[in-house]
C-alpha cells in the first residue's frame, strides 16, 4: 500500500451492488475474484495452496527423503480463523473475517505479512504462509513461515475504521504473536501505518514497547531504513544477476512491470536507474506503454498524487494483458497470484521473469515457460529482499542499535547474490528450473533443522 495514503471516506455499505455476492467485512466479495476462472456454467477455483503443493512435490521428488518427514514440513502447523467485530464510523458494527496461518516454526518464529484485500481466502493465506517458509530458507534467515489476512477493501474504509480493524485483529489474536513466536509485516493493502497500530496494540497489552513484534514499521518507531524499498531492490538485484548469467546488458534491455504498488513501483524505479528501459506498466486500473521508455520519476510523482497510473500523459493507454505479453527482455509481475497461467504463458516473450509478486505463475504455466526457455527467477528468491530486511529490522530491534541505509542495502545485496548463486548451483546440480531448485534448497535446509531438533512426541 506504499503509494496510498489518502483514503476515501466512503464506507462499505455504500459499495455498488453490481459486483456483490457475499456481504462481508465492510466490503463485498466480487463475483469474479482473481482466483476463480469461469468454465462454461461452472466456476473452478485455482487453489493457490494447491499450486504450492505441486511446486513442493516436484522438488521433493528429486530428494530421497522420508515421506513422513515431508508430510510434516509440507502442511501448515496452525491456521486460525476469526470473525472480528468492528465499529464503523456511522455507529454500526460489521464482522470481518480474518486469518493467521503459521506454516512452520522449525527454523525460527513464523514470519510473514498481513494482507487486506476483498479476495483474501484461507487457501491463499495458507499458500502465502507456506511460501514464506521456503523463502526464509532460500535466503537462509532464521525464520519460519506465516501469513495473515483480513477480508476487506482497505480503500473503502476510513482511517479510523482501518485503525480499529487492525487493533481488533492484533488484540483478538494476540496470543499467536510475539518477537519469538510470530512476527507480521506489510503485504498487499497494508503498510507502515498499519504496522505502527499493530505494534502499539501489542505493546499496550504488554505494558512496554515491543518493536520486534512486527517489521515494516515507520523508521521513527524502530523500522529499518531501506525496508520500504527492500522487496523491489531484491527483485532488481535478481534481474541483474540473471542478466549477467544470460549474457545480457541491462542498458540494452527493456522491461514490463505488472502492478505499481510497493514492489512494482520500486522495481520499476531501480530498473530505470540501472539503465533498463521500462516500456510497459500497469496497475489495477489500467496499463501504459511508451516505446522510448516511461519517465519513471515523473510517473512516481503522478502516482504519489493520484494513487493510480491512469491519467499519466507520458504513455499510451494499452490493454492490461499487453503488459504480460509485451515484447521486452524482462517481465516483473508484481501484483497478485495466478496472473501467468496456461492460457497466456505461451504468449510471453520476455527472456527473464523476476517474480515480485507471490505466486504469479501457476505450475502449468511454468511448464510452458520452461519449454520456451524463459528464465524465471521464482518468487521465493526474487521477492525475498523484503523479508531479508525485515529480518535486519528484527535484529536491530533486539539489539536497539540502528544501521544506516547504506549498511542495510549492502547486507541485502550480499544475501540476495548469495541466495541467487545457491539456487543457480542447485539448478545445475539437479538439472531443474530455478523454481524447483529454490524449493530443493529450501526443503533441504528445513529438513536439516527438523532432523536435528527431532519431532516432539
Ligand atoms: P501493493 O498493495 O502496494 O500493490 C499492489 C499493486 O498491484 C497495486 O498497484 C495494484 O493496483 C496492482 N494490481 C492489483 N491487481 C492488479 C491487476 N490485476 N493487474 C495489474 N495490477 C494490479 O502491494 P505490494 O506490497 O506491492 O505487493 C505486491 C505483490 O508482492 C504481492 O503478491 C505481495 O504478496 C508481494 N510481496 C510484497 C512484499 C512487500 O514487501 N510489500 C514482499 C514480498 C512479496
Amino acid at each position: 500500500m506504499a503509494t496510498s495514503t489518502k483514503r476515501k471516506t466512503k464506507t462499505a455499505s455504500q459499495s455498488t451492488k453490481k459486483d456483490a455476492v457475499v456481504k462481508r467485512g465492510g466490503s463485498r466479495r466480487p463475483t469474479t475474484t482473481r482466483q476463480i476462472i469461469s468454465f462454461k456454467d461452472r466456476t473452478i477455483p485455482i487453489s493457490v495452496f494447491g499450486n504450492v503443493m505441486k511446486q513442493f512435490d516436484a522438488a521433493a521428488a528429486k530428494l530421497k527423503l522420508d515421506g513422513d518427514l515431508l508430510d510434516f514440513i509440507k502442511v501448515p502447523r496452525r491456521s486460525t480463523i476469526m470473525n472480528l467485530p468492528v465499529k464503523m464510523d456511522d455507529g454500526s458494527h460489521r464482522m470481518f473475517e480474518a486469518y493467521r496461518v503459521q506454516h512452520s516454526i522449525a527454523r525460527g518464529p513464523a514470519k510473514g505479512g498481513i494482507r487486506y484485500h476483498p479476495g483474501v481466502t484461507l487457501d491463499e493465506v495458507q499458500a502465502l504462509a507456506s511460501w514464506m517458509t521456503w523463502k526464509c530458507a532460500v535466503v537462509n534467515i532464521p525464520f519460519g513461515g506465516g501469513k495473515g489476512g483480513i477480508v476487506c477493501d482497505p480503500q473503502a474504509l476510513s482511517i479510523g475504521e482501518l485503525e480499529r480493524l487492525t487493533r481488533r485483529y492484533a488484540a483478538d489474536m494476540i496470543d499467536l504473536f510475539g518477537p519469538d513466536s510470530d512476527v507480521p509485516a506489510p503485504d498487499v493493502g497494508t503498510g507502515p501505518q498499519v504496522m505502527a497500530w499493530f505494534m502499539d496494540t501489542y505493546s499496550m497489552r504488554h505494558n512496554h514497547p515491543v518493536p520486534g513484534v512486527v517489521t515494516g514499521k515507520p523508521p521513527t518507531l524502530g523500522g529499518s531504513r531501506g525496508r520500504v524499498e527492500a522487496t523491489g531492490r531484491g527483485v532488481v538485484l535478481c534481474v541483474r544477476e540473471a542478466a549477467r548469467h544470460l549474457g545480457l546488458h541491462p542498458s540494452q534491455c527493456t522491461a514490463s512491470v505488472q502492478g505499481f504498488g510497493n514492489v512494482g513501483s520500486i522495481s520499476a524505479k531501480l530498473l530505470h536507474e540501472m539503465g533498463v528501459k521500462v516500456t510497459h506498466v500497469s496497475d489495477v486500473n489500467g496499463a501504459l506503454y511508451n516505446p522510448d521508455g516511461l519517465d519513471i520519476t515523473a510517473l512516481l510523482d503522478f502516482v504519489g498524487q493520484h494513487k493510480t497510473i491512469v491519467g499519466f500523459k507520458g504513455g499510451k493507454v494499452i490493454k492490461p494483458a499487453d503488459v504480460l505479453n509485451a515484447k521486452v527482455d524482462i517481465l516483473v509481475p508484481a501484483a497478485l497470484e495466478n496472473q501467468i497461467t496456461e492460457k497466456n504463458a505461451g504468449r510471453i516473450r520476455a527472456k527473464i521473469i523476476a517474480e515480485g509478486a507471490n505466486g504469479p505463475t501457476t505450475p502449468e504455466a511454468d511448464a510452458i515457460l520452461d519449454k520456451h526457455g524463459v528464465f524465471v527467477v521464482p518468487d521465493i528468491l526474487a521477492n525475498a529482499g523484503g523479508v531479508t530486511v525485515s529480518y535486519f529490522e528484527w535484529v536491530q530491534n533486539r539489539v536497539g542499535y540502528f544501521w544506516t541505509e547504506e549498511e542495510v542495502n549492502r547486507r541485502l545485496e550480499e544475501k540476495m547474490v548469495l541466495a541467487f548463486n545457491d539456487v543457480l548451483r542447485t539448478c545445475k546440480k539437479y538439472k531443474v528450473n530455478m523454481r524447483i531448485a529454490a524449493f530443493i534448497l529450501a526443503i533441504t535446509r528445513v529438513v536439516e533443522v527438523v532432523q536435528l531438533r527431532g519431532i516432539h512426541a
